[in-house]
């Protein structure tokens, strides 16, 4: 691509482009042109591949074409949200004074212009951008050396769009999991974390787009003065006391917010402190593996947030997505949240009234933020007057149901204390039908204003004085056909055909009647008398529209006054909807409120993973629940699990995890019953097969996250691993899978779920106090294997391999070789057992086969056999070399 340079031969306005874009070098340019924004050189090349649409030329620069393309202004949104998506950004330049201003000046001069918007991905405010039920978090980050080998992260997560402002602490092993909490859209990186080699990995694989920040606006001191400043305050103990890396990353957000947003300032709430651990830790992987919030195909669709997502309003969703994504620790809390669940979900009457009335609470938030940024039109105004009347409906509502639990009562008493006659003046000012953006106006109701009123009777007045014009001027000229018209051109004219319009030259027209056009047909005419009325008209029009807009900023500063009572309101209507939405769905699917306190428990009965439930309904099939306990005497058990592949063993491990985390978000799960000692941390790994590929090694990750595990999980915390050490060959696997359990029972003594295809670790539970085992039950009909899906103690007989190849549809003549050959090999096996394994640790001092003296002869099969891996085949080529292997014999 071209890059634009400095040169004295370039037109004026190509000076000023060069100028802005200099000024702003990762960014795309959106240069304001009338209508239109324009793009030019390399910025035009990328937002035409990007967007599909053409790429032209405007001009030359240092004699060479400039490519240029250009997006209209009202569709700019979509095209904004495309090139976000893709990760770009975009620097909105306009024009910022009228263009007869620049030819006072002189002809040669360019209209002034300024970029007034930086669009990043964390800091987007418009409705078409943004998911309504996802929070879109911009993430500071900042670190301050504790000790020789430890550092302090200062995390800072601002949502721009509600006014959402968290700040927390971690360290080093605790900052993937904090980060992968927020799911932030952008993060601001500081160079020296970015370049921190123990990092190095993360940043390629977090979803959120990275911005480097050099060391501006870095130092404890200045961020401490910036939130000062922003928020009004003399000290920031009022928000509760905060560690100077938290300090540092919320002025590094902070900062960042201004760079951006120019001379905008959003509301932002005070920022509130989430003290270390208060969130149950959840690393990214866990996260992905257990689809809490998407797929791993990245869908919301599918994941657990969608299938138990009830709530009805758009804050409320958000809510109950950050529940989700950081359930609690604190068995207290939990179990306010509990009790206000419970409530909702005996008190049905109560339940559906509240939901009723949230329906029609609709994003105040959101409208909020756009308002406070000069970005909100007037259909913001009437958002935010519907939310106010449904919060004051809901703490109405609340005001008379008597025993309420704390939860409910404390967001009650944030509404009823609500100021809503601002509410009423919105509703008495605001016109039915509204238009999407201010500047036309027409969004004040008829009434409201009394000199309003005057000015459009007046343009009213004006255009039935037009109708009488017209009449006279047909009645004068004998043309019934003459019509008063208007056009942006010429402004009102007369227009008569062909004939009458020759006639209209003459005298005694011609000195009433001014030509201005002719068309095919047609000729136009002015007249004095019309450009009186025009010029009435415009400027009717205009004052109305200036008293118009006067009313907006009126009010809409009046909101702004009262943007922290409106922000409390938006989330305690927030906290109302997710409640009444987790009462709603454990009512509907049955589900149970969990014992949760600060044991070691883990006992569930009747168990069901809430998300393949739901997918089997559909199918009309019926979920089979099982139980599951962790603790009984000797808590910390490891429970291992072994069975056919397809008999349920990931959906049972799955779905203990998934109870963990919808009991400590304070939700009820999908249990009979449930007994839960808080979890601190929740872990989870699946075999490499199972991964998604990444430029690692799969086995490399699976031992990076599992090392993770086995250095990290405590007492307290739950693991899940799924089939680890499937990722290289047999022996490798059996043995770190082996020595794996060992270190989760000996050292981590932390509660597991294990599943696996090595028969041989069944062994361990003889040796081992605290290690079940337990398989999936299926029984064999007709020689098919039927899967029962159900957890009963012991361990796999066999492994059904060859019976779910067959479902699979292997051709039938390879399950028949197949058999024969698992049973030669089941023959050597008997013929030559194995020395049993527990009797004998260390285990793979394998039995050495007695080697003859003398040089073996070649045996050619055995070295065919010996090159190939079945761990890196395809089960094609694992098929091709069974039949290369038979041709040889
Ligand atoms: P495995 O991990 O043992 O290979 P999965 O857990 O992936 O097996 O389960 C395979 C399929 O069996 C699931 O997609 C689901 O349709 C079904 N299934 C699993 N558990 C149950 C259950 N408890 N009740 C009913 N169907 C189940």
């Amino acid at each position: 691509g071209q890059k634009p340079a400095q040169d004295s031969r370039v037109t004026p306005m190509m000076a000023q482009y060069i100028e802005i874009k200099a000024a702003n070098p990762d960014s795309l340019l959106f240069y304001r042109m009338g209508d239109f924004y324009e793009l030019f050189f390399e910025d035009a090349e990328i937002a035409s591949q990007a967007l599909g649409i053409v790429l032209t030329k405007r001009g030359k620069h240092l004699g060479q074409d400039i490519p240029m393309c250009g997006v209209p202004v009202d569709r700019a949104d979509d095209y904004l949200q495309r090139l976000i998506g893709l990760g770009h950004r975009v620097a909105v330049c306009e024009q910022t004074e009228d263009p007869a201003e620049a030819k006072k000046r002189g002809s040669k001069s360019v209209v002034r212009r300024d970029v007034v918007r930086l669009v990043t991905p964390g800091t987007i405010t418009e409705e078409r951008l943004l998911e309504p039920g996802r929070a879109n978090f911009l993430l500071g980050l900042a670190r301050r050396r504790i000790s020789d080998t430890q550092w302090c992260y200062g995390l800072a997560a601002v949502d721009i769009s509600t006014g959402h402002f968290v700040l927390s602490e971690t360290d080093a092993t605790g900052l993937p999991a904090e980060i992968a909490r927020f799911e932030p859209r952008e993060i601001l990186v500081p160079d020296v974390i970015h370049d921190d080699p123990e990092l190095s990995g993360f940043w390629r694989e977090t979803r959120a787009s990275i911005t480097p920040l050099s060391r501006d606006g870095l130092d404890p001191a200045s961020a401490e003065r910036r939130l000062k400043e922003y928020f009004g305050v003399a000290t920031l103990d009022a928000f509760g006391s905060f560690g100077p890396a938290e300090i540092t990353a919320a002025g590094s957000v902070l900062f960042y917010i201004e760079k951006t947003q120019i001379d905008s300032r959003p509301v932002l709430n005070p920022p509130s402190r989430e003290t270390a651990g208060a969130a149950l830790a959840i690393d990214a992987a866990t996260r992905a593996n257990l689809e809490l919030t998407r797929t791993l195909a990245g869908e919301r669709a599918g994941s657990l947030l969608a299938t138990i997502d009830r709530t009805v309003t758009p804050g409320g969703a958000r809510c109950l997505a950050e529940r989700l994504a950081g359930p609690l620790t604190d068995s207290d809390l939990i179990r306010e949240r509990q009790d206000a669940v419970a409530f909702l979900a005996e008190n049905a009457d109560l339940r559906e009234r509240l939901r009723r009335i949230l329906k029609r609470s609709p994003d105040l938030a959101r409208a909020l933020s756009r308002l406070s940024l000069g970005r909100g039109g007037p259909r913001d105004l009437a958002c935010v007057r519907d939310g106010l009347f449904a919060a004051r409906e809901l703490g109405l509502e609340l005001a008379i149901t008597p025993d309420l639990p704390k939860e409910l009562s404390t967001n009650a008493r944030q509404l009823q204390s609500l100021r809503t006659d601002v509410a009423d003046r919105l509703a008495a000012a605001l016109a039915d039908e509204l238009p999407l953006l201010k500047r036309d106006g027409g969004f004040v109701r008829a009434g409201y204003d009394a000199n309003l009123d005057e000015l459009r009777e007046l343009q009213q007045d004006s255009r039935r004085f037009i109708a009488a014009l017209q009449a006279r001027y047909a009645s004068d000229t004998g043309c019934r056909t003459l019509r008063v018209k208007h056009n942006h051109m010429i402004g009102y004219f007369v227009e008569v055909p062909q004939n009458v319009g020759e006639d209209l030259l003459k005298d005694p027209f011609k000195d009433i009647f001014i030509h201005r056009q002719t068309m095919a047909g047609a000729m136009r005419f002015s007249t004095q008398e019309l450009g009186e009325l025009e010029a009435k008209i415009a400027s009717a029009a205009d004052r109305a529209l200036k008293i118009e807009l006067g009313l907006f900023d009126e009010m809409a500063q009046e909101l702004l006054d009262l943007s922290g009572e409106v922000a409390s309101a938006a989330g305690a209507i927030a906290v109302i909807d997710v409640t009444a939405a987790l009462a709603d769905l454990a009512v509907r699917l049955d589900w149970t409120r969990p014992v949760v306190d600060t044991s070691l428990a883990f006992a569930v009965k009747g168990g069901r993973h809430p998300v393949v439930e739901a997918a089997l309904k559909q199918e009309g099939t019926a979920f089979i629940a099982n139980d599951a306990d962790l603790s009984g005497k000797d808590a910390g058990r490891i429970l291992l699990i072994t069975g056919p592949n397809m008999g349920g063993k990931s959906t049972y491990l799955r779905q203990n995890a998934l109870i963990v985390v919808l009991a400590q978000m304070g939700s009820f799960v999908p249990a009979k019953e449930a007994h839960i000692g808080v979890v601190d941390r929740l872990f989870s790994r699946v075999g490499a097969a199972d991964d998604l590929a990444r430029g690692r090694s799969t086995f490399m990750v699976e031992m990076v996250e599992t090392a993770a595990i086995l250095n990290q999980a405590t007492a307290r915390s739950l693991v899940i691993l799924d089939e680890i050490g499937r990722g290289t060959s047999t022996f490798d696997g059996l043995s770190i899978a082996w020595a794996a359990i060992e270190h989760l029972h000996e050292a981590n003594r932390c509660r597991a779920l294990f599943a696996t295809h090595f028969h041989e670790l069944t062994a361990l539970a003889e040796r081992l106090p605290r290690i079940h085992n337990a398989t999936l039950k299926v029984t064999e009909w007709n020689g098919d294997v039927v899967f029962l899906h159900e957890v009963v103690p012991g361990a796999a007989d066999r492994s059904y391999g060859l019976q779910v190849a067959r479902l699979a549809g292997l051709p039938s003549a390879v399950v028949e070789r197949a058999k024969t050959i698992l049973s030669e090999l089941e023959k050597s096996d008997r013929e030559h057992p194995k020395r049993a394994l527990v009797d004998d640790l260390p285990l793979f001092a394998a039995p050495v086969r007695s080697q003859p003296a003398k040089a073996p002869q070649k045996d050619i099969l055995r070295e065919a056999l010996d090159a190939l891996d079945p761990d890196q085949m395809t089960p094609r080529e694992a098929l091709e070399a069974l039949y290369r292997l038979k041709a040889q014999r």
